[in-house]
C-alpha cells in the first residue's frame, strides 16, 4: 500500500513545491513508484514537472469534484513519476466543495483505487490551511513540513501543528508527522544556525538530518521544467534531495 505524504506549511515560499518535485524525482530514481499530486491552484508543481498547466484538461479540480477518476488525470512525466496536474481552476474547488458530501474526504476517496499501485504518493499543498490542505491531511498517512530557519518560522508552525492535531482527533486518527525539513539553509547565517538548534531541541527525531541548502540550481530548474537531478545532478541541491530520499527510505526500513 502506497504511503501518502502531504507536504504542507501554510507559510508561502518555504520550499513545499521544490521539495515535492525533487523528492518525487529522487524517489523515482531509486525505482520507487511515485505519484505527485499538485493540490495548489498556482500549478507550480505542474510547471516544474515540465507540463503546461494551461493545457491540462483533467486536473486535481475534476478529481476532487468527482467529475473524472484520478486515473484519467495521471500524466507520466520525464522524470518517471505520475503527476496529477493543477491550474487556476482549482481555486474554484474550495467554494464548490463546501456544497458536497464528504468534502474533507474527496482526495482520500479518490486515492482508494490507486494507492496500492504506488510506493509513495506526495501531495504538494497550497500555502493555506484551507479545505484543499484539509483534504491532503485527511488523505495522508503523514505530513512533511518544509521550513526556513527564520525567526518567525516556529510561530507559524503552531497553527499547522494545531490543525494536524484537530484532524487526528476527528477525520484521520492515523495521521503522523513524518518530519520537519530545513530548507534554503545558509550555514553562514547565524540566525539559521540558532533557529536550527531550537528546532532540534523541540522536535528531536522528527527533524530530518538532511538539510536542504540554499542553492541557485534549485531555483533555476523549474524554469526548465525539470527537477534539479535532471537539470544539474552534481549541484548541492540535487545531492541534498537525493540524500533526503535516502533518509526517508532508511527510516522506512528501520520502522
Ligand atoms: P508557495 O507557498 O507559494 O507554494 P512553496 O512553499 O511551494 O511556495 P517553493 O515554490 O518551493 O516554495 O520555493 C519558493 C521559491 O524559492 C522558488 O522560487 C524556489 O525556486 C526557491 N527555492 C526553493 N528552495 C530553494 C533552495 N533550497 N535554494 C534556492 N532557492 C530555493
Ligand atoms: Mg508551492
Amino acid at each position: 500500500m502506497g504511503k501518502v505524504l502531504a507536504i504542507a506549511n501554510q507559510k508561502g515560499g518555504v520550499g513545499k513545491t521544490t521539495t515535492s518535485i525533487n523528492l518525487a524525482a529522487s524517489l523515482a530514481k531509486t525505482r520507487r513508484r511515485v505519484m505527485l499530486i499538485d493540490l495548489d491552484p498556482q500549478g507550480n508543481a505542474t510547471m516544474g514537472s515540465g507540463l503546461n498547466k494551461e493545457a491540462q484538461n483533467v486536473t486535481t479540480y475534476e478529481v476532487l469534484l468527482g467529475i473524472q477518476p484520478i486515473e484519467s488525470a495521471l500524466q507520466r512525466v520525464e522524470s518517471e513519476y505520475d503527476l496529477v496536474p493543477a491550474n487556476g481552476h482549482l481555486s474554484g474547488a474550495e467554494v464548490e466543495l463546501i456544497e458536497l458530501d464528504q468534502r474533507e474526504r474527496r482526495l482520500r476517496n479518490a486515492l482508494d483505487g490507486v494507492r496500492d499501485q504506488y510506493d509513495y504518493i506526495l501531495i504538494d499543498c497550497p500555502p493555506a490551511l484551507n479545505l484543499l490542505t484539509i483534504n491532503a491531511l485527511v488523505a495522508a498517512d503523514s505530513v512533511m513540513i518544509p521550513m526556513q530557519c527564520e525567526y518567525y518560522a516556529l510561530e507559524g508552525l503552531t497553527a499547522l501543528l494545531n490543525t494536524i492535531r484537530k484532524i487526528r482527533e476527528t477525520l484521520n486518527p492515523r495521521l503522523q508527522i513524518e518530519g520537519l525539513l530545513r530548507t534554503m539553509y545558509d550555514p553562514r547565517n547565524n540566525l539559521d544556525n540558532e533557529v536550527s538548534a531550537q528546532l532540534k531541541q523541540h522536535f528531536g527525531d522528527k527533524l530530518y538530518r538532511t538539510i536542504i541548502p540554499r542553492n541557485i540550481r534549485l531555483a533555476e530548474a523549474p524554469s526548465h521544467g525539470k527537477p534539479v537531478i535532471a537539470y544539474d545532478m552534481q549541484s548541492k541541491g540535487a545531492q541534498a534531495y537525493l540524500a533526503l530520499a535516502g533518509e526517508i527510505l532508511r527510516r522506512e526500513e528501520a520502522a
